[in-house]
């Protein structure tokens, strides 16, 4: 399969490339910073040649993903997974009143209109061919779910569960086309922004998340928002 994963130089992304690279697959590995995907990716591309290709793109900036398109377009180029993996967390913690909204625009610019934009372009690239297992992940959060509104994290928390509303959207959409779509909680892991206390490792999510892409862990089919494990969330 070829499998396209945004945020692919650190963290979740970085691991969910490694994971894609070690099973056989080819993976459309994209970042906003040349340098730091070349760095990130760089012991990746040489311990498997031509499985791994990095390609800068900005999921906040839409010419730059047109181009990525583009370019993939001439050379004829298909995907099978898209994995919108980019995210950011801001304004932790922050009451109502002392709320940044800048920085709500910026979170939902990233959460939000991010993979909006990637699958709107990303599209034609996944379903002009025939294939068997079309598939596009939206890496979501817990943090999303109405069980978990605790009066926090508003950016954060709004742009998720718009990004899960998103995904349901995107599934009724594309159900004839055999495409499949999930929201997916990744658990909390340790990265950057997961932290080092938390419990869980990228890598165990990465395995997870593949297992899903290949039909190796069963999914209720009825069911869009499901954990990496591949169990039903409240939405
Ligand atoms: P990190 O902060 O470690 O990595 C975030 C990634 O997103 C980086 O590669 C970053 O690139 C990229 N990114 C940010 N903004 C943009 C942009 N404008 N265009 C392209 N890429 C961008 O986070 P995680 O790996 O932990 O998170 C991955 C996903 O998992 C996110 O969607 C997050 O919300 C979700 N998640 C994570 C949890 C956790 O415990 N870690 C828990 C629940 C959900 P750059 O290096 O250039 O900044």
């Amino acid at each position: 399969m070829k499998i396209l994963v945004t945020g692919a130089n650190r963290g979740l992304g970085l691991a969910l490339t490694t994971e894609s690279a070690i099973r056989g697959h080819k993976v459309v590995a994209a970042g906003r910073n040349s340098i730091a995907l070349r760095d990130g990716l760089k012991p990746l591309m040489d311990k498997y040649p031509g499985q791994v290709k990095p390609v800068t793109l900005d999921v906040t900036n839409e010419s730059s993903i047109q181009s990525a398109v583009k370019t993939m377009k001439e050379t004829e180029q298909t995907i099978d997974v898209i994995i919108n993996n980019s995210g950011v967390l801001t304004e932790r913690e922050k009451d109502i009143e002392h709320l940044n909204i800048d920085e709500v625009h910026r979170t939902f610019d990233v959460n939000l209109y991010g993979p909006m934009r990637i699958v709107k372009y990303f599209l034609p690239l996944l379903s002009n061919q025939s294939f068997q297992r079309g598939t596009i992940i939206n890496i979501s959060s817990e943090a999303g779910s109405y069980v978990n509104a605790y009066g926090g994290d508003y950016p954060y928390a709004l742009s998720k569960h718009a990004l899960n509303m998103f995904s349901q959207q995107l599934r009724h959409y594309l159900k004839e086309r055999g495409i499949r779509v999930f929201a997916v909680h990744p658990g909390w892991i340790k990265t950057d922004m997961g932290g080092e206390q938390a419990p869980g490792t990228p890598e165990e999510t990465a395995t997870g998340i593949l297992d899903i892409i290949e039909g190796k862990r069963a999914v209720s089919s009825d069911v869009t928002f499901i954990n990496f494990r591949g169990e039903a969330m409240q939405p």
